[in-house]
């Protein structure tokens, strides 16, 4: 509000000063309207003219009381999501002890780290989960917000796995955490869909958000090899929205952020480059089976993902960190845009992929079924 009105208070300021010397001392008359202007330009000058860019914090991080007991947790989750969540035991153990090496089963990242490298990635993870930009809030019926009842086990799943992908460039995640990111979990399935929530998670381009039902961010972490994780989908999609260049979301063309010639100092040259390659592989992958011709290798991802750029940049992104031995072996460049982009090969850490992925994905090319038309573009050289 002062801002808005700080111009035309200082010229009613000046105005005021002159009227008052040239009435009271009309001889002073030049002498003071040389002062008043000149004190007004100082003035103009020196005060702040607008708020801060930085927008200020979003919610107050306040840590919850932990649970006195791996039972008592499991309850709690039990009450808030009518049993429709069942987490795994770290992250009850985590919740109970806050020692977030209990969640080294969820980051499979740690597993090719070394000791110091382990720690300063569970500090990035608590910067990001109480980073005031990290606006992650807890739905319950009726689109009440219930977010003080948060468990802090979901909280730091959701930084986590920012803190996953972004672990070796801590500048896209500045840039990612500069505004405001909103993420919308849900206790159940209902409450999403009151929430206009669609598929069991989206991202969804006018509030800016992922939304998710919190149970899905359990489900892919059953067994010792990968599973699904549907947050990396959905966080394709927020990265394929973030302008590196502007710091703003809205603009999507399927490409991540580091990828597009405007995004500055943030531009990876090499990751476009091979992602363009890549892609372009892909889709004419594709397009050979959409033709009938099975004489070339099959495409990686499922039909689904050559819909559109979105979901190419969604999917892919989830199967980069979920089958990466598979993805390597069938297109090596666009692999290493991902490994270039992100600063590492997730084959250091999953010697097995995550067979859904690989096995659905080739019974349906090998089934002669003819996938739909594909709706991809390739972004120009
Ligand atoms: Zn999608």
């Amino acid at each position: 509000m002062f801002y808005r009105y700080k111009i035309p208070i200082l010229l009613l300021i000046a105005l005021a000063a002159f009227w008052t010397v040239s009435t009271l001392s009309p001889g002073l008359t030049l002498v003071s309207g040389v002062v008043i202007a000149i004190a007004a330009v100082l003035a103009y000058y020196f005060l702040p003219s607008q708020e801060k860019a930085q927008n200020p914090p979003h919610q107050k991080f306040d840590r919850p009381l932990a649970p006195h007991s791996v039972e008592e947790a499991r309850k709690q989750f039990d009450t808030l999501t009518e049993k429709k969540c069942i987490p795994q035991s770290f992250a009850l153990e985590f919740m109970v002890t806050e020692n977030p090496r209990a969640l080294d089963h969820y980051f499979p990242i740690v597993k090719m780290l070394t000791a110091p490298q382990v720690g300063s990635f569970y500090q990035l993870v608590r910067y990001i989960a109480e980073h005031p930009n990290f606006d992650i809030h807890l739905l319950g019926r009726n689109k009440v917000d219930i977010t003080d009842q948060l468990p802090s086990a979901a909280r730091y799943l959701v930084a986590g796995h920012l803190a996953e992908v972004f672990f070796f460039r801590r500048d896209l995640l500045t840039r990612f955490l500069h505004t405001p990111r909103h993420f919308y979990i849900y206790v159940t399935p209902e409450a999403f869909k009151e929430d206009a929530g669609v598929s069991g998670g989206d991202y969804n381009p006018t509030r800016e958000s992922i939304q998710l039902v919190m149970s899905r961010l359990y489900e892919g972490f059953n067994g010792i090899t990968p599973g699904p994780c549907p947050f990396l989908h959905e966080l394709g999609h927020m990265l394929d929205h973030f302008d590196a260049g502007t710091g703003s979301m809205g603009r999507a063309e399927g490409l991540y952020p580091g990828l597009r010639k405007s995004d500055g100092k943030l531009f990876t040259p090499l990751a476009r480059e091979a992602f363009i390659k890549g892609k372009r592989l892909e889709r004419d992958r594709y397009l050979a089976r959409f033709e009938g011709d099975s004489s070339q290798p099959m495409p990686i991802g499922h039909p689904y993902v050559f819909k559109n750029d979105g979901e190419f940049a969604a999917g892919y992104l989830e199967m980069f960190f979920r089958n990466p031995n598979y993805f390597a072996k069938q297109n090596p460049d666009l692999y290493a845009a991902y490994s270039e982009l992100f600063g590492y090969d997730p084959r250091q850490i999953w010697k097995v992929d995550y067979p859904h992925y690989v096995e659905a994905n080739r019974s349906f090319y090998s089934s002669g079924q003819k996938p739909p038309q594909p709706g991809l573009t390739i972004p120009q050289e």
